[in-house]
Parts: C-alpha cells; structure tokens; sequence
C-alpha cells in the first residue's frame, strides 16, 4: 500500500470532468478530499490523501497529470519561517490535526508536515507570520 498527499491544480478547462472519480473507478485508489478550494485565478485545488496498489498509484497519477491536473506534493506550498516563531504556542491550538504541537520534554515547538492538511487555520493565529501558504 502506497500513500501520497497532494495538491491537485484543475485549470478551469477540467473543471467538470470527473477526473478524480477516474482515480477510484479505473485505478482503485482511495482518495480522500482533504480540502477544496477556488483560486484567484478561478482554477480548482484539492489537498488530497491518495492511497492503493503502488503501481495503480503512479500510473493513476500518470492519468490525470496527462488529461491536465498540476500535481504538487503537498509539502511544498506550506513553509515554517521557524527563525521567526517564539514559541508562544497559540497555533498549536487553531491546529486541527496536530500537525503543530509542543514535544516534551523539552517543551518545543515542532511542526510535522506528514499531518498538515494546508487547512490555513495557523497562518491567522500567528502574529509573527511564521506559517505562510504558497499558492
Ligand atoms: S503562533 Fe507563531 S510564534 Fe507562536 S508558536 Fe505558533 S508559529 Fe510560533
Ligand atoms: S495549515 Fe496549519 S493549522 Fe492547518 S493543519 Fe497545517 S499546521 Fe495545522
């Protein structure tokens, strides 16, 4: 079983084809809707959990990158400017998954990246700007 999180850019053109439906039907994958949004730029992104059969995952991902989708690893557009956090915590609070959250014994703050679902919840929280969204 392989899993990969990802962000899926539709340009308006694919907007209602059932190209992720496709992932399920054709491929077998799961695919788990992480969050959805319309840019600016009136394109579709999905953050999304995509897991199955390895093989089935990339020739998957091969599909719909061919069709048109811009595919992203999901860590790429969340950036921790981690000189700038003062570890007030006030984030780890907004923070749904845990993705922010204070280890001990030591008390620091860390961010793990494989349990952020780029919900932006953080990026108000902070005022020191430390957690920015790239798209
Ligand atoms: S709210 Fe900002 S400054 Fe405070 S701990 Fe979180 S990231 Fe660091
Ligand atoms: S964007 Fe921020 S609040 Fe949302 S899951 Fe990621 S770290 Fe947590």
């Amino acid at each position: 079983m392989a899993k990969k999180r990802l962000v899926f850019s539709f340009p308006t053109s694919l907007l209602d084809q059932p190209i992720t439906y496709q992932l399920v039907k054709r491929y077998d994958l799961m695919v788990n809707i992480l969050r959805a949004r319309v840019t600016p730029r009136e394109e579709g992104e999905l953050v999304v959990e995509v897991s199955g059969d390895k093989k089935s995952l990339e020739e998957g991902l091969r599909f719909i990158e061919e069709a048109g989708v811009g595919i992203k690893p999901l860590a790429q557009r969340i950036i921790r400017h981690e000189n700038l956090c003062i570890e007030c915590t006030a984030c780890t609070s907004a923070c749904p998954t845990g993705a922010l959250l204070v280890e001990r014994p030591d008390m620091r703050l860390v961010f793990d990246g494989e349990k952020c679902i780029a919900c932006e919840l953080c990026v108000p929280t902070c005022a020191y700007k430390v957690m920015e969204m790239v798209f």
